[in-house]
């Protein structure tokens, strides 16, 4: 059936938004379909970690720029990130990237900046569409939107914890019950701290306080009564809205004072329930982001995760649309689920422990929280693990075969002859880093991947690198039998 639209994103938040962007940016035709009536204007997450913003380089604005300078540009870097609120920080600062910081953005900026990207490169994001329901067969998805129908070769299901593509693929979303409920607030301060501040004390509870770049700060945090919850509990307390004098009361228990709280913009509350999707792929659907993991916003994860997840879908999924996908990234050890739900599967122990650490408000929680942090001051392996985690630059995928041991590690941004590996990578085609003196591989014209010269780097004479800057093969020698054989195994359907 010949179909105009390639690709049927359900959602249109930062995932959503992001799986189109890259999905438009490999040539395939793409809509995206959102419930809601115009673009969200109040911001979950208001931290963006390095391994997304070296994500979003890969994205061209009209002049020149990269969607991760925009973002920088209307964020604040901060040089360092918590872990669980602790007093000491891991320091970002001499992180691998050129993005060597945490840079605080509300959400809804990402959104409003991805969502211009799409409007200027013409990819629809229909507001007021929701999806109830879809149909799919060999030749392709039928997706019910409003009492109508979409048609597309395949869907992404980007629509959030409670995703209806996720339900009515039939995928089940198992996981542990929530235990806690925090506060969240958006509010001004007359007496705003002058960078990010945690506090923490058994008796009294959690507060943090994120000044935003617009002048407004992000309050959240635990009161004592809010955890030990039944789900029941939860519930209860879930439904009960959230009032501004509960939230400066909060501040004043937390932390000494309301900091002068004048205005609110944004009150909500937050659980620590924590889920992961049975499987990321029902056919020609798929789940990305929330709809396929929820779990305690701890660190600033959730939408960072998806983020990734996105990136690591839309190339395969072009490839596969473009008819030049090898099995391996289709159903094989490279594929999709097999290498993004392990991710998802860390990042639920990850924010569980920090759950724990957030909420022990019992003196053997303080002292956990004196332990962890002692460790954390004091650098080494335990901080430098953690940095990586977060920052998302320590992410690996294990290799199909044991080779050499780069191979499943993100390439950091290298330099090139002309250039550097992050503002060259595409999200059509794979690069052949050169990094021999004599060009040894530079008479090769492969089909799927450029051959870019590089400056020397960890002994390697050639690195072959995925579309989302992961290391597919690696080699010490020139071998030019078996770059030609990786090439044909990564970029051709055989
Ligand atoms: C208080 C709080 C703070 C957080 N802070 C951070 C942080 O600092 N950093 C971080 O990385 N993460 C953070 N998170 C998590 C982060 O907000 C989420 O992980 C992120 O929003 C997930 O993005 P998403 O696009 O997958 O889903 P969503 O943001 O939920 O977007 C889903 C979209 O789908 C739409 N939709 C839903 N159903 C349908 C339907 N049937 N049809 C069509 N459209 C539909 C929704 O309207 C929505 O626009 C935080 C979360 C909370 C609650």
């Amino acid at each position: 059936m010949p179909m105009s639209t390639e690709v049927i994103v359900a959602g249109g938040g930062p995932v959503g938004l992001l799986t189109a962007a890259l999905l438009d940016a490999a040539g395939v035709r793409v809509e995206v379909l959102e419930s809601k009536a115009g673009q969200s204007e109040h911001s979950k997450a208001a931290a963006m970690h390095p391994r997304t913003l070296e994500i979003l380089t890969v994205l061209r604005t009209d002049d020149g720029r990269r969607l991760s300078d925009v973002l920088v540009s209307l964020g604040r870097p901060e040089p360092a990130t918590h872990f669980a609120a602790l007093p000491d920080l891991l320091d970002y600062s001499g992180l691998d990237t050129p993005y060597p910081f945490l840079l605080v953005i509300p959400q809804a900026t990402t959104e409003r900046v991805l969502a211009d990207h799409l409007r200027r490169r013409g990819v629809p994001v229909r507001h007021g569409h929701e999806v109830t329901g879809f149909t799919q067969d060999d030749d392709g998805v039928r997706v019910t939107v409003n009492g109508g129908v979409h048609e597309a070769r395949y869907l992404v299901g980007a629509d959030g914890a409670r995703s209806v593509v996720r339900r009515e693929a039939g995928i089940d979303f198992p996981g542990t019950p929530p235990t806690t409920v925090g506060f969240v607030a958006d509010v001004t301060l007359a007496d705003p701290p002058d960078r990010v501040r945690h506090y923490w004390d058994h008796r009294r509870g959690q507060a943090s306080i994120i000044p935003f770049p617009d002048g407004w700060c992000r309050v959240f945090g635990t009161t004592v009564e809010d955890t030990g919850l039944t789900p029941e509990q939860v519930r209860t307390r879930q439904s009960q809205a959230l009032t501004v004098e509960e939230v400066r009361a909060a501040l004043r228990r937390v932390t000494g004072t309301d900091h002068g709280l004048c205005e609110v913009r944004w009150l909500s509350k937050a659980g620590d329930t924590t889920r992961q999707a049975a499987r990321y792929r029902s056919d020609r659907v798929f789940l990305a982001g929330d709809a396929a993991h929820v779990h305690f916003p701890a660190g600033g994860q959730g939408m960072n995760i998806g983020m990734q997840d996105a990136a690591n879908l839309a190339w395969k999924l072009a490839a596969e649309i473009q008819g030049r996908a090898p099995s391996m990234i289709v159903d094989g050890p490279a594929a999709y689920e097999r290498e993004r739900a392990p991710v998802a599967a860390r990042l639920a122990t990850n924010t569980l422990a920090q759950g724990a650490l957030f909420t022990t408000f019992t003196p053997a929680g303080a002292a956990l929280r004196d332990l962890m942090s002692g460790l954390i001051a004091k650098g080494g392996d335990t901080a430098d693990d953690l940095a990586a985690w977060l920052s998302g630059l320590g992410h690996s995928y294990p290799p199909a075969v044991p080779g050499h041991p780069l191979e499943g590690r993100r390439a950091p941004d290298l330099a090139l002859a002309a250039g550097s590996v992050h503002r060259r990578l595409a999200v059509d085609r794979f690069l052949l880093a050169d990094f021999t003196p004599d060009a040894a591989f530079g008479h090769l014209r492969p089909h799927g991947a450029e051959v870019v010269q590089a400056l020397p780097w960890s002994g390697l004479s050639a690195a072959l690198i995925r579309p989302d800057g992961y290391i597919a093969r690696a080699w010490t020698a020139p071998d030019a039998a078996g770059v030609s054989a990786a090439l044909e195994a990564w970029t051709s359907r055989g």
